[in-house]
């Protein structure tokens, strides 16, 4: 067992608002009134915060590209008796956001961890997408150049669980493109600028909400939920069943000089199986089959 030492101080991981400054818990604010210091993103950014409660407080900057060695620095404060509070620019610290090291720094180091919870978007954007909440999977941001995104997409095709990722606006439309293309027609919602003034969350099926943002561009920031797959259960492990058949009929088209989208094509017609549903079912098979050959490097965070 991992003792506290005396003398050390805490590190308190504390949510702010991702946009309405009401939105901030009044254990939150007591937090960073008494604590020593504040780690911060932006200071800039904070300041602001802090100057609209009334808090006046030294920062520290905590972000992702001096994370490594100031994780050590906070932590070295703390060990030596400083209550330090960790904020984000918006919502919940480590949550897509930097913080993950911190803690991590401070709990091999046997100091004392203290969550103050309070807004994060992705629950926000859950749970008022109408979409069912029993299970979610978080995805973060989603990759930006489009072959990773197919795959990370590819990979959370047969997730039972409503999906839920982060993504840019200019990147929305190609992601929900992507997203009809590898999971198929699936109910999805996007939300956007959540608890701000331009709040929206449009709900729709994947086709209808990829050719609205494509025609009709928007700006702001972006939650993406998306319903689980629509396939029962037991047609998915037909068409999964399906899955040698058509790779190998693919191969043998390839072979003879089709190119893969006519070697598709002709080879989910000749099985009687949606183009893209084999377009995904040979998709996630390819990946699988690269992720064996080449085992994805352990994540850290
Ligand atoms: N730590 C934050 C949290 O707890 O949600 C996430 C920070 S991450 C760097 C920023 C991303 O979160 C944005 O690009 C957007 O996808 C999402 N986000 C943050 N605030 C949002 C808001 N008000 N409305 C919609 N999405 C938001």
């Amino acid at each position: 067992m991992i003792l506290h030492r005396h003398m050390a101080g805490t590190l308190y991981v504390v949510a702010t608002p991702i946009g309405n400054l009401e939105d901030v818990t009044q254990r939150a604010l007591r937090v960073l009134r008494t604590v020593e210091i504040i780690a911060c993103e932006d200071t800039r950014h904070t300041r602001k915060l802090l100057a609209h409660y009334g808090i006046e407080k030294p920062t520290i900057s905590y972000h992702e590209h001096n994370e490594r060695e100031r994780a050590e620095q906070i932590a070295d404060r703390i060990a030596a008796g400083e209550q330090v509070a960790l904020v984000a620019d918006a919502g919940t610290p480590a949550i897509s956001d930097p913080g993950y090291r911190l803690v991590r720094e401070c709990l091999e180091r046997g100091l004392k961890v203290v969550p103050v919870p309070g807004p994060a978007a992705f629950v926000a954007a859950l749970v008022a997408s109408g979409l069912p909440t029993d299970r979610f999977f978080f995805g973060g941001f989603l990759p930006a150049k489009k072959n990773a995104r197919r795959a990370a997409l590819a990979e959370a095709r047969t997730i039972a669980a409503t999906l839920i990722f982060y993504e840019a606006p200019h990147r929305l439309a190609a992601s929900l493109a992507d997203a009809h293309a590898i999971l198929g027609e699936r109910q999805a919602a996007v939300a956007r600028e959540l608890t701000k003034i331009h709040e929206e969350i449009v709900r729709g099926r994947l086709s209808e909400l990829a050719e609205r943002f494509n025609s009709a561009p928007v700006r702001g920031e972006i939650v993406l939920v998306i319903d689980r797959t629509e396939i029962a259960e037991d047609e998915h492990v037909a068409r999964e069943d399906q899955l040698p058949r058509l790779a190998e009929r693919v191969a043998q088209l390839e072979a003879d000089g089709a190119d893969f989208r006519a070697a598709l094509k002709r080879a989910a017609r000749e099985l009687g199986i949606p183009r893209d549903e084999a377009y995904r079912m040979l998709a996630a098979e390819r990946d699988e089959h690269r992720a064996e050959s080449h085992p994805k490097r352990h994540r850290t965070e």
